[in-house]
């Protein structure tokens, strides 16, 4: 998918501050911060959206939620509070159409969102 602007950074065509790496999963700070802390976690594996989850990719969506965590504690916002979101299709926001996990802490965050 190399017309997808997430795998492009990945494939480190397009820049990115990362904060974490490994063979699955790829971390970048968000370039719209919408919070102190606002980082993506984001599959190898091109997905346009969570409908596009199948039967072979639950770890794979484990391991990302579980780097999700890890990123929150290195950040320190994990006893404080974050919250984790995957926008999907327009009604709910989602610009980009390869899955992404949104990490947001560091202020307090209202609930309903908007
Ligand atoms: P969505 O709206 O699809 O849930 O989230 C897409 C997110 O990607 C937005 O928060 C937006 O700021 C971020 N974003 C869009 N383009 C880029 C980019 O080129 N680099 C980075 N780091 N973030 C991006
Ligand atoms: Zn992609």
């Amino acid at each position: 998918m190399s017309e997808c602007l997430f795998c492009r950074i990945i494939n480190k065509q397009v820049p990115a501050r990362v904060a974490h790496e490994d063979e699955r999963v790829l971390a970048f700070e968000d370039i719209t911060p919408q919070a102190p802390v606002h980082i993506l976690v984001i599959p190898k594996k091109h997905l346009s959206t969570v409908l596009d989850i199948g039967p072979d990719d639950h770890a794979l969506i484990g391991h990302m939620l579980q780097t999700a965590g890890n990123i929150a504690r290195e950040r320190g916002i994990a006893d404080r509070g974050f919250r984790l979101v995957m926008n999907t299709n327009p009604e709910a926001g989602q610009t980009v159409y390869h899955i992404h996990l949104h990490i947001l802490g560091g202020r307090p965050l209202h609930w309903p969102p908007g």
